[in-house]
């Protein structure tokens, strides 16, 4: 079933979201890699056999990729290096998806900015 666009829940830079919890170890997840900066974990949901939620630690002003700015490089490069890493680790050969939702009519529900990984079957394109 597809997702409908909803109003987006915009945190204020001192307010959590889900991911701040889930990085703090107040909402359990199944962490497949941590390190100092990015935390990737299980979706609760997953769309495919791999479905691997990536974030930054500190949202740090990145809501998502809309809200990328010069001094959010470092932390970008890191967040897609990371993500070939996962991907390899979970023997996504044949290839997989990394899809950052953008706002409302991306459907984008958690406003911390985050990579999907997904793979582990074909994937239809385009996408809904
Ligand atoms: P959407 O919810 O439409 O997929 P997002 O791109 O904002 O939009 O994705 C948020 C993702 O976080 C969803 O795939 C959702 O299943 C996942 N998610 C929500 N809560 C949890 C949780 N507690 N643990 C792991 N993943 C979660």
């Amino acid at each position: 079933e597809q997702k409908k666009a909803l109003n987006p829940i915009i945190p204020k830079d001192h307010e959590d979201t889900l991911f701040d919890k889930i990085v703090r170890k107040q909402i359990p997840a199944n962490i497949v890699y941590e390190d100092d900066l990015v935390l990737a974990f299980r979706d609760i949901s997953p769309q495919a056999p791999t479905h691997i939620v990536l974030i930054p630690k500190i949202r740090n002003g990145l809501i998502n990729i809309s809200a990328a700015e010069e001094r959010h490089k470092e932390i970008l490069g890191h967040l897609l290096i990371k993500a070939a890493e996962i991907a390899k680790k979970e023997k996504l050969d044949d290839g997989w998806r990394l899809v950052a939702n953008n706002g409302v009519n991306a459907c984008q529900s958690v406003y911390h900015l985050h990579f999907h990984i997904i793979g582990g079957r074909p994937l239809g394109w385009p996408p809904g």
